[in-house]
């Protein structure tokens, strides 16, 4: 059964979980139903924008690994550069077990196709961490928030895409650390007390406003990015990862394999480039993506929707403020 099909399930069968945006607000009796703060969200559909709607705004990428952003979210982070933020990516570890080679060339490897996804991207920033690869649970959590904090606030972040924090049956501690510690790093950056030595060197506090979390697992998914105008963006991300992953060269590798065995798929073209392209896209994106990402298939995620492509996220945005329109609507002379 494929993950989000399942949540589907679980959710349709009655089970209620808390709802992200407004959540605390004042709970209100609804009728046959759980009160408003309690109910499953509806999912918004998130479609293309004319022009740069989003100039002026920052977008951090945070991904564990190289792969990750390529895999789960390329297309929402490419749709939102090309609609006007500034992006920068955060890798959190050093990549030092994913790939052949030795360790260190395994390392170097990934940063040159992690260099190469930010460019892919039409993200110019990059920032490394370089905390070791699988090894995530043992670090200083608080450290890492500290700097994760800095860049909030140096960077002027307002919109973070990463895993979700609340992503069940997660298997990588990287993933996992990751996710929460960007979580707490995102509201507390907004504090005026905390690391006042940052105030001091002329960073304010600033918090993130909105939040794309994607997941492995079963997820509270309440937006679906259209990203048809972006996948071969989406595309071009993957291919950047030839040292780890399911993507980069595995088109061409499949292509030589049949060919020794004198066959070939037509759906991979006539050339080695052609084949790591089709491959991406119709088998590490669509057709055998559960095996091969462990997620659903793109296309699979759009299709109620009526959407060729899409990425499925819980997001998290910014709770508007009703007291100046009730003022507005109520306040009477002294
Ligand atoms: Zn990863």
């Amino acid at each position: 059964m494929q993950r989000r099909g399942f949540v589907a399930q679980v959710l349709g069968s009655g089970v209620v979980w808390r709802a992200g945006a407004g959540g605390m607000g004042q709970p209100r009796a609804a009728a046959g139903g759980p009160p408003e703060w309690a109910r499953v969200p509806e999912v918004v559909v998130e479609r293309p924008l004319r022009g740069k709607p989003h100039s002026g705004k920052v977008l951090a990428a945070i991904q564990p690994h190289a792969d990750d952003i390529p895999f789960f979210a390329a297309g929402t982070v490419a749709k939102l550069v090309g609609e006007g933020y500034t992006g920068h990516l955060i890798r959190t570890t050093n990549d030092e077990k994913a790939g052949s080679g030795t360790v260190g060339q395994t390392i170097l490897n990934n940063e040159r196709d992690n260099d190469a996804v930010a460019k892919a991207l039409g993200i110019e920033q990059v920032f490394s961490l370089e905390y070791r690869n699988h090894q995530m649970d043992g670090i200083a959590r608080e450290e890492m928030r500290e700097r994760l904090i800095f860049l909030i606030r140096l960077l002027k972040i307002d919109t973070v895409v990463c895993y979700d924090p609340w992503g069940v049956y997660e298997e990588n501690p990287d993933h996992y650390v990751t996710a929460q510690v960007v979580e707490s790093a995102c509201w507390m950056a907004g504090m005026e007390k905390d690391y006042p030595e940052h105030l001091a060197a002329g960073l304010e506090p600033h918090s993130v406003r909105e939040k794309y979390y994607f997941a492995r697992g079963p997820q509270l998914v309440n937006r679906i990015v259209d990203i048809s105008p972006w996948i071969n963006k989406k595309v071009e991300a993957n291919l950047c990862n030839k040292t780890q992953g399911a993507a980069g060269d595995n088109g061409a590798r499949l292509r030589a394999r049949l060919a020794a065995q004198k066959l070939r798929l037509p759906i991979l073209g006539d050339s080695d480039d052609a084949a790591n392209r089709e491959y991406i896209k119709h088998f590490v994106l669509d057709q055998d993506s559960s095996f091969l990402r462990g997620v659903p298939s793109d296309r699979e995620v759009g299709r109620p929707y009526g959407i060729e492509w899409a990425e499925a996220f819980h997001y998290i945005g910014p709770i508007e403020s009703t007291l100046d329109r009730y003022i507005a609507e109520h306040a009477v002379p002294l």
